[in-house]
């Protein structure tokens, strides 16, 4: 039986794990507060469910490790500033940016990015945390300790939001799904549907972008582009080195998951283009108690975390992937009185989708 490492045992590596085991690979999270000094055999495969790390007794035993795959690419997407520079230096559409610099004012960066600009932390910013508005310009002030440790982005009125996954092998071969359509509010993703045909004529751009960044880092595994669509345009938004929450759908809608996708590549295993079921959508679990009355919904596919419930934290997610549309939209009808009150915005959304 193959092992593989992954660095965090947080629910990315949890479904790392449990995408392994059809496979016979001994997929091993591994808690990064960890104590433990751990097994690792020479052959043995490390990868990573999250882009940064501290450093501690088990992120060195890993880091350390002559098989961590993509050890380079972790830090320079890790850090916005290397991310956006990587961006730009390949040529590839994302919202204008600059560093926050010692010197920079508000003022400059209205000057230069215009009325609405949006600060973001360069590292450890998730789930929109880590971020802060330039709305006023004359008004504005930049937060002291964010000078140098910020990058500002040009507010981007997009369309809307929507991100690719794609997979490449040892031997550079990709493999994408089709994009998939995201519901973010206040900066966390809740509703995310697969495929849209109103899509596909973006599929193409998508997949090259992707393309092109995986292999200027010779990138092996799972990848997630995150991307603003203008009109028939798609800016980047933010990259990934990793399975990707707007990819748990593929749980349930496509032959290969992208968690699959990701040990298959890492294993040095078959990578083939995933087979595309039927429409999904994914409905995230967002500081909600767990209700076991979600699997009385035909077609409802749980995946609960198991940690502890706190308000904005992802605790779970429900796939579904059925017959037609008519169904998920009666499954989505079904769920909605489970759910508090502000998921039926997130469900009109997904239903909205439907039409
Ligand atoms: P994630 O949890 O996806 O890693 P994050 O905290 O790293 O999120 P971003 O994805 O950069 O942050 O931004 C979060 C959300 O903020 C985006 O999904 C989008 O809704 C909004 N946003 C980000 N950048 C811009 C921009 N330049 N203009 C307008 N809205 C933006
Ligand atoms: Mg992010
Ligand atoms: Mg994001």
């Amino acid at each position: 039986m193959s092992r593989i490492w992954v660095l965090g045992a947080g629910q990315l590596g949890q479904m790392l794990k449990h995408a392994g085991m059809p496979l016979n690979l001994d997929v091993r999270p591994v808690d990064i507060e960890s104590e433990e000094t751990f097994p690792l055999l020479p052959h043995e495969q490390v990868t990573a469910e999250r882009e940064q790390w501290p450093d501690t007794a088990a992120t060195r035993q890993l880091s350390a490790h002559p098989a961590f795959v993509n050890l380079d690419t972790f830090p320079i997407l890790a850090d916005r500033f290397t991310q956006k520079s990587l961006i730009d230096k390949l040529g590839l559409a994302t919202a204008p940016w600059q560093l926050v610099e010692t010197e920079t004012s508000a003022d400059d960066l209205h000057q230069q990015l215009g009325e609405r600009v949006l600060l973001k932390r360069r590292t450890g910013g998730y789930d929109g945390r880590g971020q802060h508005w330039l709305r006023d310009p004359g008004q504005d002030a930049i937060p002291d300790d964010w000078h140098t440790q910020a990058i500002a982005e040009q507010a981007i009125d997009f369309d809307e939001e929507m991100s690719v996954v794609g997979m490449r092998g040892a031997d550079g071969q990709c493999f994408f799904y089709p994009l998939t359509l995201n519901l973010h509010v206040n900066g966390i993703l809740l509703g995310s549907v697969a495929p849209l045909a109103r899509l596909a004529h973006l599929q193409a751009e998508a997949e090259q972008m992707l393309a092109t960044l995986m292999n200027d880092l010779d990138y092996v595994g799972v990848m997630a582009m995150e991307c603003f669509r203008v009109g028939d345009h798609l800016l980047i938004n933010e990259l990934a080195p990793r399975v990707h929450n707007s990819g748990h759908w593929t749980q349930a809608g496509a032959s290969v998951s992208q968690f699959e996708a990701h040990l298959r590549a890492v294993a040095k295993l078959p990578l083939v283009e995933p087979r595309v079921k039927n429409l999904s959508v994914m409905v995230n679990l967002v500081g909600v108690d767990k209700d076991d009355a979600w699997l009385s919904v035909p077609g409802a596919e749980l995946y609960w975390y198991g940690k502890e419930v706190r308000p904005g934290r992802k605790v779970g997610h429900i796939n579904f992937c059925l017959d037609n549309h008519a169904d998920t939209k009666a499954a989505l009808d079904q769920l909605q009185p489970m759910l508090p009150g502000h998921y039926v915005q997130v469900l009109d959304w997904l239903r909205s989708q439907l039409d």
